[in-house]
């Protein structure tokens, strides 16, 4: 018995977690009619994934199906969401990724009909637990055209995506924390959304950027612009590469100002911190204590 893995392909419990975290995607208007599909990878070559032609919101654990990474159905009543391929090309470029949520929130889902990027260096919680939302390009759903859009996207510390035209896809190490990830970029596209009707919007400036970056690390969050030196602090380049002709470019929102990236900028903000330790004051224990209440708060826990 060497593989990490125990078949969780009868496993009731994750069958009901997937049927629970439907109900709150309809709860939430994330998904209208039979919209979105959930799944969890439950063994080396097997997932549990919600069924096609379901409302998200009704789903008993019967009516859940398992397919191999493959896409192949291994079991269930039901046919299995055409969709299962977009969750699968994740699993199996991110084996970190054990759960995946498709849907189609109103607010995120408006950003990819618009094309407007999703604007960084604004809110402290989509700093620290999201960071950069990237945009896959659209493609017809359902077969492995669409499934491979997200491909170049996929890169450590990415966590949640605009489908252009489609909706969002999140995921993460386990089914809550990839549903409160679209939970969070459709809260944070509302925001937006409401701030622009309010005024303008205002970004955070450099410090204030860096240090949300700093407490990510200090965290153990792990986040592209920890990765990629040429990447700026607040823009779009780590996915430049990926993005080619598809790449959205801000119309209604105003460019985010352009600073030195956090690997670029963190010498001189690592010997700044050697010779103040801004770090360990009490002032700053208080703020990561306040963003994470803040954040485990708004997560509901
Ligand atoms: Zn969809």
């Amino acid at each position: 018995m060497s593989s990490p893995w125990n078949s969780g392909i009868n496993d009731r419990r994750l069958k009901e977690q997937i049927c629970e975290i439907g109900r709150r995607v309809y709860a939430k208007g994330f998904a209208a009619a039979n919209d979105g599909n959930i799944s969890i990878r439950v063994g080396e070559n097997e997932v549990l994934c919600s069924p096609t032609m379901i409302c998200k919101g009704f789903m008993t654990p019967d009516d859940i199906c398992a397919v191999d990474l493959d896409g192949n159905q291994l079991a269930g009543k039901r046919k299995r969401t055409s969709e299962i391929l977009l969750h699968l090309s994740v699993m199996r470029a991110r084996p970190d990724v054990k759960a995946v949520v498709h849907c189609h929130p109103p607010h995120a889902t408006a950003f990819g009909v618009a094309r407007e990027p999703i604007p960084q260096c604004i809110l402290p919680e989509v700093e620290v637990f999201l960071g950069e939302i990237p945009f896959a390009p659209y493609e017809t759903p359902g077969g492995q055209k669409f499934a491979d859009t997200v491909l170049p996207f996929l890169k450590p510390g990415t966590n949640a995506m605009i489908l252009t035209n489609h909706g969002t896809i999140s995921f993460g190490p386990d089914l809550e924390t990839a549903y409160w990830r679209t939970e969070i970029v459709d809260a944070y596209c509302r925001i937006l959304i409401l701030a622009k009707q309010v005024g303008n919007i205002s970004y955070l400036n450099e410090r204030e950027s860096r240090e949300l970056l700093d407490l990510k690390k200090k965290l153990n969050i792990d986040d592209p612009r920890f990765h990629d030196v040429s990447c700026d602090l607040c823009g779009n380049s780590a996915f430049r590469d990926g993005y080619k002709e598809n790449m959205p470019e801000p119309c209604g929102f105003p460019a985010p100002p352009a600073f030195p990236g956090y690997l670029a900028g963190s010498s001189a903000a690592t010997s700044a911190a050697v010779a103040s330790p801004a770090t360990n004051t009490p002032q700053f224990d208080a703020l990561v204590k306040a963003i994470t209440e803040q954040v485990l708060a708004a997560l509901g826990k």
